[in-house]
């Protein structure tokens, strides 16, 4: 039976012309099926970054609405290369940017999100038989303007199109054949996972698993759409692959499923503050009003009147956010406000803990032995996050996934 498939190819899967080639090659496989396929890519590895830099050299405290008529330009190299390349082997294509494959989205510049997408189009042109390849990462508001979705953006492209489109799958291809127990970068033995719960890969993207982009996970979740990892370095299409799906479809829940780091976060804290009702609001209001995102929070017991509150920035947000809560301060009469941008977070995730309890105390018991300070502690139902120096990252990462066994 033939199906509608949503392929995304990331960065490195579009990084050469030989690897556009190569994409195009297994595309044309699913086509010659009788299957109707619809691919994201992004831009070619480091390409985006290349224009961060330009910006950066240019004008980085400038609009943001601007950043993106830049930050926009990768894909459209790749889904005209990539349909050039398809045309090249015989196969019908024809290439869409955001705003031409109606890919709407609010006006939040540089991590807008995708709110509705027309598909009419792009369904007329899988029924003449053609391959459609749309741009990631990028989309268009109400009044015309190129929006982007933060970086990482393309994997929500990728889900949102299948979910408009009741696509039958959504295939992510990457550099790796699906989702680990950690980043197999940092831990050469971290497993593979062949199915795991939406849920689950919710929180690992969230604390930091880049292999997916939580806004693609969110949606997935929301829309019920599974999604499937794998690798576009695979000769065949029977390598291995990672589903992630509904809770209800994995047989075995597991208390640790994998471990998650992210080196983006920056800590603040306010000491010193009166301790008066509103406090909390009169810190963080003015934080979040400049559209910065707090992560974690936590505020002591107050003593002689006063408190201390401590909270997680991303680390772009550092320097604007540190400014902000000094100002504010002054303002409450605070004694100090100081900040260190040299942390990380690790964090443990596992639907099975819903069920268990001490898998924190194992966790902390374990960063203990390797004297490995923890600065925060957050929890959830199937997480516990820590904030450590940075330095001890990669100690914290591996010690963690030798506790819980995660390479057995
Ligand atoms: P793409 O450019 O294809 O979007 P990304 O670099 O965004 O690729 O995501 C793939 C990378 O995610 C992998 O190369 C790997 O280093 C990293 N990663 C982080 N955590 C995990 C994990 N738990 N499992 C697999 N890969 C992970
Ligand atoms: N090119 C964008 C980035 O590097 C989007 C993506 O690759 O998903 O973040
Ligand atoms: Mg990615």
């Amino acid at each position: 039976m033939s199906k509608l498939i949503v392929q995304k190819y990331g960065g490195t899967s579009v990084g050469s012309p030989e690897r556009i080639k190569e994409v195009a090659k297994r595309v044309i496989r699913y086509h010659d099926r009788g299957d109707s396929v619809v691919v994201v890519v992004s831009a070619m590895s480091g390409q985006t970054n290349k224009l961060v830099e330009l910006i950066n050299e240019i004008n980085p405290g400038g609009s943001a609405r601007e950043k993106d008529v830049v930050l926009s330009t990768g894909e459209q190299v790749t889904i005209g290369l990539l349909s050039l390349a398809l045309e090249a082997q015989g196969c019908p294509a024809r290439s869409y940017t955001g705003a031409q494959a109606r890919v709407m989205t609010d006006n939040a510049y540089c991590k807008a999100r995708i709110s509705n997408i027309d598909g009419s189009q792009i369904k007329q042109d899988l029924a003449d038989g053609k391959v459609v390849v749309v741009a990631g990462f990028q989309g268009v508001d109400e009044h015309g303007n190129i929006t982007t979705l933060g970086r990482g953006g393309s994997d929500t492209t990728a889900v949102a199109l299948a979910v408009a489109l009741e696509a039958d799958e959504c295939q992510i291809f990457t550099d790796v054949d699906g989702v680990y127990t950690t980043d197999p970068r940092m831990v050469p033995e971290a497993k593979h996972i062949p199915k795991l719960a939406l849920e689950e890969m919710l929180e690992m993207a969230s604390q930091g698993s880049k292999v997916l982009q939580i806004r693609a996970v969110e949606f997935a979740h929301k829309y019920d759409m599974p999604i499937r990892v794998l690798s576009s370095f695979d000769e065949g299409d029977d390598g291995k692959s990672t589903l992630v799906t509904r809770e209800e479809d994995i047989m075995e829940e597991v208390l640790v499923r994998g471990v998650a780091f992210n080196k983006d976060e920056a800590q603040l804290t306010i000491t010193g503050v009166p301790d008066q009702p509103g406090v909390a609001y009169k810190i963080l209001g003015p934080i979040s009003d400049a559209n910065i995102e707090v992560d974690m929070i936590v505020q002591n017991i107050g003593s002689d009147g006063t408190t201390d509150f401590t909270f997680t920035v991303h680390r772009n947000d550092y320097e604007q956010a540190k400014k902000i809560l000094c100002d504010t301060a002054r303002e409450l009469g605070a004694k100090d406000c100081t900040g260190d941008d040299k942390i990380a977070k690790v964090s443990i995730i596992g639907g099975g803990m819903r069920s268990h309890a001490g898998v924190a105390s194992q966790m902390f018991e374990a960063l203990a032995k390797e004297n490995i300070n923890i600065r925060m502690i957050s929890t959830s139902e199937i997480k516990v996050s820590v904030v450590v120096d940075e330095k001890y990252l990669e100690l914290a990462v591996r010690t963690l996934h030798e506790v819980f066994q995660l390479d057995q």
